[in-house]
């Protein structure tokens, strides 16, 4: 049973930061509650008010200006799944969209809950810190926009501040051809992800481009395995090389033992995902 809680629903998102404002840190935002209903039925978390934004419409459209795709913080993985342009150009993201959890929490799970809750094991962190995403906060005294990598600073913590909302994730236009998004979870699809990485490269002349290679639940926070791509980037590519990066990145990690799996197994599962990863990316952008 859920604690009693008072609940408003937002007209605009300048309504929910006025309430924000207002009821300070006993107001929660509520966007698709997979993640914040399971807390307050578990007590982790006791606010006294609820800010619905599920229903505004500002947060949940995807558009493209200025050389970078704009996707509101409201927009349901659902929707993110069959995005024409996420498809074609951010494959990772779609990707990520596809393997997550199952058909009725894609519906109303929302890619700034995702965010805003920074689980070590969040599926979109990982495709999009590999994509240089930005997010743009919005806030009383106007927007400001952050990298992606700035935003998240621990497991559950955000650069957030008190009267704060998540309003849209900004992705250049200009990503490589060659994206791989590799989860592993405890079953087919439909699972928080035991690891997970996403690998992004254009191949120039034979050579890595523009690598990157991240890891999602093998360490406290998503993040760069950035020796892994230093031995692809500017390199001569082949099978050699990647099983090399794959051994740096799971060298990197620092994944912890739960109930999903130990640290050993992570570890070895993080250079299998990583190989097949990169072999993915590498295949796709010789492709294009
Ligand atoms: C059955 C099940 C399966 C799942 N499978 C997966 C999975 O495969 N992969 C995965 O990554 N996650 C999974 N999850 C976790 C969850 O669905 C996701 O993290 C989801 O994206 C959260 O989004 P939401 O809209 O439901 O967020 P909510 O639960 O509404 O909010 C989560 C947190 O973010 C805050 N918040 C929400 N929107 C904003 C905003 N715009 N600005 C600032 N703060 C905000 C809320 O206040 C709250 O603290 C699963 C959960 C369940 C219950």
């Amino acid at each position: 049973m859920l604690p009693h809680v008072d609940y408003v629903r937002a007209e605009g998102v300048a309504h929910a930061l006025a309430l924000l404002d207002r009821h300070g840190a006993g107001a929660r935002l509520l966007a698709g509650g997979t993640d914040l209903l399971v807390d307050l039925r578990e007590r982790r978390s006791a606010p006294a008010l609820l800010v619905d934004i599920s229903e505004l419409d500002e947060l949940a459209a995807i558009r493209a200006e200025d050389g970078a795709l704009h996707i509101g913080a409201g927009v349901t993985v659902a929707a993110l799944r069959e995005d024409a342009t996420v498809q074609a150009e951010f494959p990772a993201l779609a990707e990520a969209a596809r393997w997550f959890a199952d058909y009725l929490t894609r519906n109303k799970a929302t890619l700034g809950g995702n965010l805003a809750n920074a689980s070590p094991g969040a599926d979109f962190l990982v495709p999009l810190l590999a994509l240089d995403a930005a997010v743009t906060i919005a806030a009383a005294a106007g927007d400001r926009t952050v990298p992606l990598d700035q935003f998240l600073l621990g497991p559950r913590q955000t650069a957030l501040g008190r009267g704060e909302l998540l309003r849209e994730v900004v992705l250049p236009r200009s990503a490589p051809a060659g994206q791989a998004y590799e989860k592993l979870g405890l079953k087919h699809g439909g699972a928080i992800a035991v690891v997970s990485c996403a690998v992004v490269m254009d191949v120039r002349a034979g050579r890595g481009a523009r690598v990157r290679i991240v890891l999602g639940a093998a360490a406290p926070r998503p993040f760069r395995a950035r020796a892994a791509e230093e031995r692809l980037e500017g390199q001569p590519l082949s099978a050699e090389r990647a099983e090399q990066a794959a051994a740096l990145a799971a060298g990197a990690a620092q994944p912890i033992s739960d109930v999903r799996g130990s640290a050993e197994y992570r570890r070895a599962m993080v250079q299998a995902l990583v190989r097949r990863g990169i072999d993915a990316a590498q295949a796709a952008a010789v492709r294009s």
